[in-house]
């Protein structure tokens, strides 16, 4: 069953997401034509359930979705993805947030962003600033959001804010609310056609049935949902790797040198199956990791974590290979390895760091 689901995405992707990654990475916009043309596969519903009209996709569906559109175009699985935020709406949100936001989600009318991060920091979660008072008139936001995927672009966002002195609630905030400004678009090094910018909030003032359950429990929120989201970035680094690994291939076969492919050379070939191991162990922990968190195995985050780290360093370092056999090609801008190594640098940074997933993993593996 999975394998029909990937041949089908990776079809897909080949010939409505490929063809536009260099073009939006270059222009840095959104990618409005892969986006488009996952609309028409339901891609921006896969998770949800079918009473809101989504695919009712589990996790990993989810992450061979995301392997394989990050294959062809980083910025395209990242657009897609992010949506896929508001299932924290359907999992802890009330009848009437659902009701009300999630089709729209699914139908991929509307999209959405999630805001943590805060100029201050990202890596301490819990050091973040902005406030959300209640008052009789609603809840009233301030502060702001940095480096927010498709801020601007985004019709809602979940955003993460503090209630008491030691408590967080996350709450749903529109696009169209006021006191909501964003900053400029984020200039980046890669990841171009993915939009990011700053989430200004100055004395927002939303109605009270906007908080996602409890809002105290924010917190608590975020965690169980980062769970499924960092397989999901895993995945992402993962496509990049594999997608930097067919280039390299590809190319090495074809490219010439002293009368033979490069491909015949014995450096080539060592260097090439140690790309298709650091893939393939990164998939192999991925798929163990999706298969704990389906299960609901208490191991689940380590392994999550370990994935995190093991598909995105494999990112990095596969594009880094990728480019070098390219030769002088793989420096400009007419291969793709060259978009491919900028994208993967994002991938070790985002989603916590592969830092601070290194001190939970050896937290864990202290614990026992
Ligand atoms: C393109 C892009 C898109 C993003 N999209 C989103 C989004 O949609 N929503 C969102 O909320 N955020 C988003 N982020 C933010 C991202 O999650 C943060 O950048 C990330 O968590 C790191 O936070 P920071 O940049 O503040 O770095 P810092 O936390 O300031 O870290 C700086 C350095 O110190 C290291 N460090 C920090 N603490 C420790 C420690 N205890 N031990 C060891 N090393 C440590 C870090 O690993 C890092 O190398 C995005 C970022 C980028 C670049």
């Amino acid at each position: 069953m999975y394998d029909s689901f990937r041949d089908q995405l990776r079809r897909f992707a080949k010939e409505k997401v490929a063809p536009y990654a260099a073009k939006v990475d270059e222009e840095e916009r959104p990618p409005m034509e892969a986006y488009e043309a996952s609309r028409a596969l339901g891609l921006p519903g896969l998770p949800f359930a079918e009473e809101f009209g989504g695919q009712e996709g589990d996790v990993l569906s989810q992450i061979i979705t995301v392997e394989e559109l990050a294959r062809a175009c980083a910025s395209s699985a990242t657009t897609v993805s992010t949506c896929w935020i508001m299932m924290l709406v359907q999992r802890f949100g009330s009848d009437e947030q659902k009701r009300a936001i999630i089709p729209p989600v699914v139908r991929g009318e509307q999209r959405s962003a999630w805001g943590l991060t805060e100029p201050k920091g990202g890596s301490d979660l819990m050091g973040v600033v902005t406030s959300a008072k209640k008052t009789a008139g609603g809840w009233l936001l301030n502060g702001t959001k940095r480096f927010i995927t498709n801020g601007g672009w985004a019709d809602w966002y979940l955003i993460f804010a503090r209630t008491e002195a030691d408590k967080f609630g996350i709450f749903l905030v529109s696009k169209q609310d006021p006191g909501v400004s964003f900053g400029a678009p984020e200039r980046k090094m890669g990841l171009r056609g993915s939009p990011t910018s700053d989430v200004i909030l100055e004395d927002c003032l939303i109605p009270l049935d906007r908080v996602v359950g409890d809002p105290v429990r924010g917190g608590e929120y975020i965690r169980a949902g980062l769970l499924a989201s960092r397989l999901k970035y895993a995945a992402h680094g993962l496509g990049i790797a594999q997608g930097a690994l067919d280039e390299a291939v590809a190319y090495t076969k074809s490219r010439e040198q002293f009368g033979r492919p490069v491909s015949d050379f014995q450096m080539v070939k060592g260097m090439v199956a140690d790309m298709a191991m650091r893939v393939e162990a990164g998939r192999a922990l991925l798929l163990h990791a999706a298969t704990l968190v389906m299960n609901n195995d208490p191991g689940a985050k380590k392994y999550a974590s370990m994935a995190k780290v093991m598909c995105t360093d494999a990112a990095m370092s596969v594009a880094t290979d990728a480019v070098q056999l390219h030769g002088g090609y793989g420096y400009l801008k007419d291969y793709p390895v060259e978009r491919m190594l900028r994208d993967a640098k994002v991938t070790q940074i985002w989603e916590g760091t592969n830092q601070i997933q290194r001190l939970m993993i050896a937290k864990d593996v202290y614990a026992g």
